[in-house]
């Protein structure tokens, strides 16, 4: 069988594609653990849209611009941010439910690089929010057929065209067809030693990409969240920004705040910024952030599920500082794609944060990027879906020696992880990135399991220290 539009993730931007597709035609959904499991489940902050009284379009342009350093599209830009007041919109009509302040007014947070308040938000769990609400409305369709725990392992490229993917399920490789193909795996933030993401955030879009030769953009514009609960777990639990908009400070381990000298936006300066000044703290000491003078009671009624993350990890905000520390986050380049969100594949589309638009440049402005996963994903509904021919007839066969991810894999992402961070995090050198470069094609060479996760976590490191050394030379 032929689906008219398989799509490979269910974060937010799989989901709503994949809504969306099915008012046209038949929808293959696959997702490689539960539907839930997604970075989308784990966005607390909120999605900006300049909706306040004194903010305006052109504002939430402007401080997107300067988050991303002008290395932005500017018409993905105008594009995106234009619609996000619309966005919210199509949010409550799909019956999810953001904080509000009385019946007309929502709760506006403020967060780094954003001048206004405009971040829209479900208390601190505005993806599960999402993610609840979508998931709901697909398994309504009929329309949909979901699989879970379904890994894409590559794309089925004929005459240059994308015609299905190649997945393994139950321990057998299966080849699926569609007239078109969503990309929409999320980031890979999993590949530093320090993260926010979930165990997912592998980089599998971007490997499955390359691999099909499909065009990739900015992959060394790797976000690093300047304040992530500095614990000995992975992922690191976020401590998100509005919490800074709601008056926490940094402090070093003398209890300055030493973010007041440095930026005019003091703790809310871009975090691209805010962390590598975090960064220079930490060399002197432990860099914490300061909520004791926070009124309990607006923390837990505001910050619920962070609130209990921080008790739960032994801390006590009202006596105490909270120990913090930067963290990998957010994957701004990616599968370029146009503003319908094609790839330079036919018949392959991206959207979210696998792919790149170009509206972050070299750093995301806060909450921008559930933003951009909607509204891309509203564009790729439109896709034409013209017939197809298919050469190769469904496969299903057992799977070859290789494994998904084995507990002997460990050793060797631990490996990976260290270099990331060491060679190609927050502070970067040309002789670091070049070191860092030989030591992962070192353990990829005597990586000889070559199961599926590892495999794409090295050829995605690979891209992006690769992709910064290229920037480096500009
Ligand atoms: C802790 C945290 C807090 C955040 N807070 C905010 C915020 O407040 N505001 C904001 O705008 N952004 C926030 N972000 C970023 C935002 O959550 C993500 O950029 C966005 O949710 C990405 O959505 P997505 O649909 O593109 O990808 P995801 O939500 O990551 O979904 C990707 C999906 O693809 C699946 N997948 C991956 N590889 C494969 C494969 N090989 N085969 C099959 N399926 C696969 C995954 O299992 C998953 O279901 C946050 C991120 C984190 C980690």
């Amino acid at each position: 069988m032929i689906y008219d539009a398989i799509i490979i993730g269910s974060g937010l931007a799989g989901l709503n594609a994949a809504l969306g597709l099915s008012k046209r035609g038949k929808v293959l959904l696959i997702t490689k653990e539960k539907l839930k499991d997604s970075n989308t489940w784990y966005a607390q902050g909120g999605i900006a849209a300049a909706i306040g009284p004194t903010d305006s379009i052109q504002k939430h342009i402007d401080d997107t611009l300067i988050a991303g350093h002008y290395k932005n599209d500017m018409k993905a830009v105008e594009f995106i941010i234009k619609r996000a007041p619309e966005a919210i919109q199509q949010l409550r009509k799909l019956g999810i439910k953001f904080t509000t302040i009385n019946e007309q007014k929502f709760s506006l947070h403020r967060e780094g690089g954003h001048r206004e308040a405009r971040v829209i938000h479900h208390k601190d769990q505005t993806g599960k929010a999402i993610e609840e609400g979508l998931i709901k409305k697909i398994k309504s369709k009929k329309n949909i057929t979901i699989i879970e725990n379904a890994f894409a392992k590559d794309l089925i490229i004929e005459n240059g065209e994308c015609v299905g993917v190649s997945v393994i399920q139950k321990s057998r490789t299966k080849n699926w067809f569609g007239k078109i193909t969503v990309l929409a795996t999320g980031g890979f933030g999993q590949l530093y030693k320090k993260t926010t993401n979930p165990t997912g955030a592998t980089g599998d879009g971007i490997a499955i990409a390359a691999r099909a030769k499909a065009q990739l953009k900015d992959l060394h514009y790797v976000q690093f969240h300047p304040t992530a609960l500095d614990i000995a777990k992975s992922p690191l639990p976020l401590l998100t920004e509005a919490l800074r908009g709601a008056g926490a400070y940094l402090v070093n381990q003398k209890g300055e705040r030493f973010m007041v000298k440095k930026h005019k936006l003091a703790e809310l300066a871009p975090r691209d910024i805010v962390s590598s000044i975090i960064v220079n703290e930490q060399k002197k000491g432990q860099v914490s952030l300061d909520l004791r003078h926070i009124k309990k009671s607006a923390l837990k009624k505001n910050f619920p599920a962070i609130y209990k993350i921080i008790i739960a990890n032994n801390f006590n905000p009202d006596t105490e500082v909270i120990p913090i520390t930067p963290a990998a986050h957010y994957s701004c380049g990616g599968v370029a794609t146009n503003l319908k969100g094609e790839t330079s594949i036919k018949r392959l589309y991206a959207c979210g944060e696998v792919a790149y638009t170009g509206l972050h440049g070299a750093n995301r402005l806060a909450s921008n990027s559930l933003l951009e996963a909607l509204i891309m994903s509203n564009q790729v509904i439109n896709a034409p879906m013209e017939n197809i021919k298919i050469k190769k007839r469904d496969v299903e066969k057992p799977m070859n020696k290789k494994s998904i991810l084995l507990k002997s894999d460990l050793p060797t992402i631990e490996s990976l992880k260290n270099i990331m961070w060491e060679h190609a995090g927050i502070i970067q050198s040309k002789s670091g990135l070049q070191r860092g470069l030989k030591k992962i094609q070192k353990l990829q060479k005597n990586y000889k399991a070559k199961n599926y996760i590892p495999e794409n976590m090295l050829l995605t490191a690979i891209l992006v220290i690769k992709s910064a050394l290229v920037n480096l030379e500009k």
